[in-house]
């Protein structure tokens, strides 16, 4: 459907040209107004491969102007057109998915096939929310006799979407759609490590006819755009995804302007395997939660619970298993573990190694970064590391690492299980593994987190609430939770 010539299908780098992200504001493909530019890198290759716009608050100005002129239509378009319009977007993603994936993978290290997927699940969430955007209802309530109230559900106007670099098109997609489906016209972010497939994304809405000015993608770092989109007056929500402190900050902000605010941030995730569980479904889904996408995943459970009786056996068959794992190239088919998204990120999963060491923790498997070579020799790849015998409480137990570093710790009883799972300040998610239905329910009810997994793990389903407790969010995402946040409710009241 559309070209991008950054790479050829090996992913190499085309030498010939530096290709140029470009924003997407006003229904065009725009440069900078500064023409200021920023690297962007290859991490398997440890190159930079692209230019992404260094855009600024007269960019996001820009995209403000186009979008509130986008707005006067869009509220009123019908619904079905509005349907019509997303989901061409949704076949344009699938019709696109191999290209789509393979820059993906490209721009954030993370193996193809799994690209592939997450391209998929891209779609899956503009299908979602055009169908919602149709289904939407909202309440009525009846004073016998008195009155009767209506609620409309309105869009906002212009809001802001700022979205992380691990599953880039996903989570960008994850927001931006629901906040079209309720008509609004949007400002979109990206994480400036992963912009590639955003800058696809508006090529696709481009074809598929979306007006223009409905949404605008800029650009650029996080402390100027993301900032100027957040501190804007006339941008009245923003939908962050990101890290904790980078919500605090935007919270800091964008309360006290009593914007609508929806915060997913960071996780520290338990995975608790009870001795009765089906032992080899715990453990292969243990190896997915712990490092699928080098365990950059906001939902893996990198803090391992296992209870005792089956402690010995469940480490030697976790070790077994991951030793495993194919670490390379994340155009090869067979990896399983990709580059780590970039040198900063890198060293801070290496330094977090360095603190559990320091914490008296002894490393199982992994603990180190590999040199890969050929045209990979300058990428950035950590081995699978497995950790035990640190104190549930301590830094490397309570801290987000994101990456591919786990820990085991032992436990005796329930109640020591839900100790150490709840003791950190975030609370996202949580998978307990057990065949006893009553401890199932019970853990499940007591665990301080926004999502419970029993004997699964990233099993989703879009209607359900999405986000999590404590320093891990604030609001949820998903199903009516996005739509009645894309929304203002106004209550309308007729006396009899
Ligand atoms: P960051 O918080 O660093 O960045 C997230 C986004 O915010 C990026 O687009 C970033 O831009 C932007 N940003 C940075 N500073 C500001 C600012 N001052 N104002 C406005 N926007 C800003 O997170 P990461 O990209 O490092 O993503 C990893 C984090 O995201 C992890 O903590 C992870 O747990 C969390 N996450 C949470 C999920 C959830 O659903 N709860 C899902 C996925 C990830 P730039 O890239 O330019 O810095």
């Amino acid at each position: 459907m559309f070209q991008c010539e950054t790479y050829d299908i090996c992913g190499t780098l085309n030498q010939k040209q530096m290709d140029k992200i470009l924003n997407y504001i006003n229904g065009e493909l725009q440069e900078p107004k500064k023409d200021q530019w920023l690297d962007n890198y290859n991490p398997a290759q440890g190159k930079v491969y692209a230019l992404i716009p260094d855009s600024d608050a007269d960019d996001v100005e820009l995209a403000l102007l186009a979008a509130e002129t986008a707005f006067d239509t869009w509220r009123l378009t019908s619904l079905e057109d509005r349907f019509k319009v997303l989901n061409r977007i949704a076949e344009l993603i699938d019709l696109n998915n191999e290209q789509l994936a393979l820059a993906e993978s490209i721009d954030q290290g993370k193996p193809v096939w799994l690209a592939k997927n997450e391209i998929t699940r891209a779609g899956q969430n503009f299908r979602f929310f055009a169908t919602a955007a149709m289904q939407f209802a909202s309440e009525s309530h009846n004073m016998e006799g008195h009155a009767i109230n209506y609620t409309l559900r309105q869009a906002i106007g212009v809001v802001g979407c700022i979205s992380p670099w691990n599953l880039p098109l996903y989570l960008f997609t994850w927001k931006i759609a629901p906040a079209l489906a309720a008509g609004n016209c949007v400002i979109a972010k990206p994480s400036e490590i992963t912009p590639m497939t955003a800058f696809l994304l508006a090529k696709i809405c481009q074809e598929a006819g979306l007006p223009k000015g409905v949404l605008n993608i800029v650009h650029g770092l996080g402390p100027k755009v993301g900032n100027a989109m957040v501190s804007h007056p006339r941008i009245k929500a923003i939908s962050f995804t990101g890290g904790t402190s980078t919500g605090k900050h935007i919270a800091s902000i964008a309360a006290p302007m009593f914007k609508k605010l929806s915060l997913e941030l960071g996780g520290k995730n338990p995975n608790i395997v009870f001795a009765d569980c089906d032992f080899e479904k715990a453990l292969k889904t243990t190896v997915q939660s712990s490092f699928l996408n080098q365990g950059e995943i906001c939902l893996c459970g990198s803090r391992i619970l296992i209870e005792r009786p089956i402690y010995e056996k469940f480490k030697a068959a976790l070790i077994t298993e991951v030793s495993l794992m194919k670490v390379g190239n994340p155009l090869d088919k067979d990896t399983k573990v990709g580059a780590i998204v970039s040198k900063m990120h890198f060293d801070k999963v290496l330094s977090y190694i360095e603190l559990a060491k320091e914490e008296g923790g002894n490393i199982l498997l992994g603990g180190n970064a590999l040199q890969m070579q050929g045209d990979l020799e300058n990428g950035w790849y950590i081995a699978p590391t497995i950790i035990e015998n640190l104190a549930f409480d301590c830094r490397t137990n309570t801290e987000e690492i994101f990456g591919p570093v786990v820990t085991i710790t032992p436990f005796d009883t329930d109640e020591e299980a839900l100790k150490m799972a709840n003791c950190t300040e975030y609370g996202l998610a949580s998978s307990i593994w057990t065949n006893d239905l009553t401890r199932a329910h019970r853990v499940a009810a007591s665990i301080q987190s926004g999502i419970v997994w029993i004997n699964c793990w990233l099993l989703r389903d879009l209607r359900t609430p999405f986000g999590g407790v404590k320093q891990s969010g604030v609001g949820r995402e998903g199903g009516w939770e996005a739509m009645k946040f894309f929304t203002e409710a106004k209550n309308v009241c007729i006396k009899l």
